[in-house]
């Protein structure tokens, strides 16, 4: 176990269905995996990942430096509000988690509130 809170490693990652950015509708140029570390109060090593868009903005000839700007897109799990809620809750990266929250939810109602929303449905469609 490490003892540095402030470890992180950067991967470049790809989904090929996330083509423009959710937060700022930019085209992506490429998207960020960042993994970092900590150690919770019983000193268990812990891992946290998050996601960003990382859209290129030029070359600045006089900085040699390529001009970068990141969107965050969310966690891969949301620890702190999932003790409350328990819906699998994703950060944007994660484009089928709507159906994934409906799946939830539909094992926590009882069958009237399922039969409600499914005859609400069925209304807007006609
Ligand atoms: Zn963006």
């Amino acid at each position: 176990m490490f003892k540095d809170k402030k470890k992180k490693k950067v991967e470049q990652i790809s989904v090929p269905t996330l083509t423009y950015c959710p937060r700022c509708s930019d085209p992506i140029s490429y998207l960020h995996k960042e993994i970092r570390y900590s150690i919770d109060k019983h000193g268990n090593e812990k891992q946290h990942i998050y996601y960003y868009a990382v859209h290129y903005q030029g070359y600045d000839k006089n900085t040699k430096k390529v001009q970068l700007r990141r969107c965050y897109l969310g966690s891969d799990a949301y620890d702190y509000v999932e003790r409350f809620n328990n819906l699998n809750l994703a950060g944007a990266i994660k484009q089928d988690r709507y159906k994934e929250y409906l799946q939830q939810l539909a094992n926590r109602v009882d069958q009237d509130t399922i039969k409600d929303l499914l005859s609400r449905l069925q209304q807007k469609k006609s």
